[in-house]
């Protein structure tokens, strides 16, 4: 199955259509969005829906995997705003994505739109993207499986001497080799008293013998994302380290028992960090412990302190409590999971015992 089949596209268009209130026209302009709505891959792409059906513009370079991805979707080829004005007569409401819309470009919308009301529309398609479809789940999951394979294999091959950035490129060529169509983001290597750096980039530092290491990766297939952390030691470490990385791996497995549907965002974060206080870490905490995941591998709902959205079945979160602590070094244990109707299903499957490698 792929995660973008014509009838699943065309399923979409017609929930949002009936999402837009009073608008009567809508513009998307986020790439994800448009992908989402489309399945187009380009970087230049509009999606117009409105009473009058759904029509994608891109420009000349994008004519041919337009024509190869959308279907039978109607498709214009204009780098102006013409093709806005041949469909939206005076008085139209049109609703735009204000929070990816660069300013300059409403105002030029404005001025080519005299007779329109340009309006913001808030977030109608990410709202929808929250819950995926069976199509996206597998792309996800397929995504995830492939991570949940080479990150494991990567880690329990560390050894004293290799870089943070060798690690990384160990990753991408693993992952590459399994089957991925890329990276879903930048490879996150942290070692030693890096590790209290949550996003630390990799570079030249190589691990020294009782580092904790921390690789955070995750696989792109069919433009779905995968998330997955984990920590290992090389070498022994201290019982310092050994403790946070206990405490971490405690309140990792509470955020994951928390995860169901009907469940508010926040009540995980709160399994998450409650843990990690009664183990004296309140101040450790870094980050929220969650978020969801899909085109993008940040989507809400975030997994923060009272975060009230609720999880529904269908919806991708990765859980990923982490401690850090300056000048010791940081633990974090990140899954991705499926909210299924009954609770959750572990995507990134692989042991969380601390390896010693
Ligand atoms: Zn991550
Ligand atoms: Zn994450």
């Amino acid at each position: 199955m792929s995660a973008a089949e014509p009838a699943a596209l065309a399923g979409r268009r017609a929930r949002l259509a009936g999402r837009i209130g009073d608008l009567d026209a809508l513009l998307v302009t986020t790439p994800a969005n448009v992908r989402y709505l489309t399945g187009f891959t380009g970087s230049a792409g509009s999606l117009l829906l409105s009473g009058g059906g759904a029509v994608l513009r891109t420009d000349g370079r994008y004519a041919e995997r337009a024509r190869g991805e959308v279907g039978d979707l109607e498709v214009v080829l204009d780098r102006s705003d013409a093709w806005l004005v041949e469909r939206l007569g005076a008085g139209t409401r049109l609703g735009v994505e204000e929070h990816t819309l660069p300013w300059g470009r409403v105002l030029a919308l404005a001025e080519a739109l005299p007779a329109v009301e340009v309006t913001p529309a808030g977030r109608p398609v990410e709202a929808l993207r929250r819950r995926k479809d069976p199509g996206e789940l597998a792309a996800i999951s397929r995504a995830c499986a492939l991570t949940a394979e080479v990150l494991p294999a990567v880690l329990k091959g560390l050894s004293p001497g290799v870089s943070e950035a060798e690690v990384a490129r160990r990753i991408a060529d693993g992952l590459a080799e399994a089957g991925a169509d890329g990276l879903a983001f930048p490879t996150i290597v942290a070692s030693g008293p890096a590790g209290a750096e949550p996003h630390h980039e990799p570079g030249a530092r190589t691990i020294a013998a009782g580092d904790l290491v921390t690789v955070d990766a995750g696989a792109r297939v069919e433009g779905y994302a995968a998330d997955m952390t984990r920590t290992v030691a090389v070498g022994e470490p201290c019982p310092r380290l050994v403790a946070l990385y206990e405490a971490v791996r405690a309140a990792h497995a509470d955020g994951l028992a928390a995860v169901a549907p009907g469940v508010a965002a926040g009540a995980v974060a709160e399994a998450c960090e409650a843990r990690l206080a009664a183990a004296g870490l309140a101040e450790a905490i870094a980050h929220p412990a969650g978020h969801g995941l899909g085109l993008e591998v940040h989507e809400p709902p975030i997994l923060r302190r009272g975060e009230a959205a609720t999880l529904d079945a269908g919806m991708a979160v990765a859980v990923e409590p982490g401690a850090y602590v300056a000048g010791l070094g940081g633990v974090r244990i990140e899954d991705t999971v499926a909210v299924t109707d009954d609770g959750a299903r572990v995507l990134t499957a692989a042991p969380t015992e601390l390896i010693v490698c």
